[in-house]
């Protein structure tokens, strides 16, 4: 199943949902609730490692954030599979 990007349109958090091609589920932000677009042009980068953490590198406390970052993406590929499923 490919993986898209979406962008919060509120407040501009990133993350990672998996789902079909065929499905254009509404995607809602995990941060606000507000209703998110898919970044077109991301997909598959996702777990290509350093150039996708560059990419959320703008906000100031995603240092601290390094070590559960990868914990972080799973979790949010497991939550978004169930909510699909
Ligand atoms: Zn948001």
């Amino acid at each position: 199943m490919p993986i898209y990007r979406y962008k919060c349109k509120d407040c501009g958090e990133e993350f990672t949902v998996m789902h079909s091609m065929k499905e254009t589920p509404e995607i809602t932000c995990e941060e606000c609730g507000s209703e998110a677009e898919k970044i077109i042009g991301n997909v598959g980068i996702a777990f290509k490692g350093s150039g996708y953490y560059v990419n959320d590198s703008k906000k100031s406390d995603n240092k601290a954030k390094t070590k559960w970052f990868w914990l972080d993406k799973w979790l949010t590929l497991l939550y978004n599979l169930i909510r699909i499923f």
